[in-house]
């Protein structure tokens, strides 16, 4: 998979996505990350990327022009068609699902907004797909964009050592994930669950669907629902 990403802070994509399992992801050659700062595609001397509301209203919006540039220049030099992912607070609320199905896709590129947003017309004229991390607003699209290239990235086939690692995870059978203990048996007098230690692989995969279940009850509920509907 090929991830570009466009921002006016390169250096918040480059850090994060230099270490661990992303750092990992990419020297295995899984996936190839490329961080494009929307400067580079201005043409003035102050390289300006922002401008005032039309119609007044506080903050700046960024301009249409470096965005479009940006990714016509992506297109052309990789000569490919990315999914184009705008995240937003406007868009679809991200799940587990979403992060299934990008995994499947070859190319994806990320806009990140910054400021009161990006000029409507650019996400239209790409064909931009909001994807929104949940209901609160955060000052811009890096941390959205690395939220959702982990979740995509972990679930490409050998980007985790241990595959089985997906299995146990929240929302892969669309419940929360079991409870998980590790050593010493008996911590501050809490001892870990008999069933674990008995080396019965049934047993142990029936507990942990119930403790799943229960825990999903108790939290997300609504999540049982989407577990039924899918099963009809
Ligand atoms: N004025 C915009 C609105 O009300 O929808 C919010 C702009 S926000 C301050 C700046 C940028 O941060 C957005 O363009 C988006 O890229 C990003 N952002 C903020 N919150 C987000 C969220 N919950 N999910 C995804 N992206 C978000």
């Amino acid at each position: 998979m090929r991830i570009d990403v466009v921002t006016i802070f390169p250096e918040l994509i480059e850090n994060y996505t230099s270490a661990s399992i992303l750092k990992k992801a990419q020297e295995k050659n899984l996936v190839k990350i490329k961080v494009h700062n929307l400067r580079w595609f201005t043409l003035d001397r102050h390289q300006t990327v922002d401008d005032y509301p039309f119609g007044g209203g506080p903050g700046m919006v960024l301009k249409p022009e470096p965005i479009y540039r940006a990714v016509n220049f992506i297109k052309s030099y990789t000569r490919s068609v990315p999914r184009i992912i705008l995240p937003s607070p406007q868009g679809k609320i991200f799940h587990q699902k979403k992060a299934q199905e990008l995994a499947r896709e070859k190319h994806l590129l990320f806009i990140c907004g910054r400021y009161q947003g990006i000029d409507e017309r650019v996400l239209d004229l790409l064909q931009c797909e909001e994807i929104s991390i949940g209901d609160y607003v955060l000052s811009g699209g890096e941390l959205p964009t690395l939220v959702i290239i982990e979740a995509v990235v972990r679930l490409i086939p050998g980007v985790l050592g241990d595959s089985e690692s997906i299995e146990y995870d929240s929302f892969t059978e669309g419940l929360l994930g079991p409870p998980q203990f590790t050593r010493p048996r008996v911590f501050q007098n809490l001892s870990v669950p008999q069933v674990l230690l008995s080396g019965n692989h049934q047993l142990i995969a029936k507990w942990r669907y119930e403790k799943a279940l229960e825990k999903t009850k108790k939290v997300r509920p609504e999540l049982l629902n989407l577990v039924k509907k899918e099963k009809e």
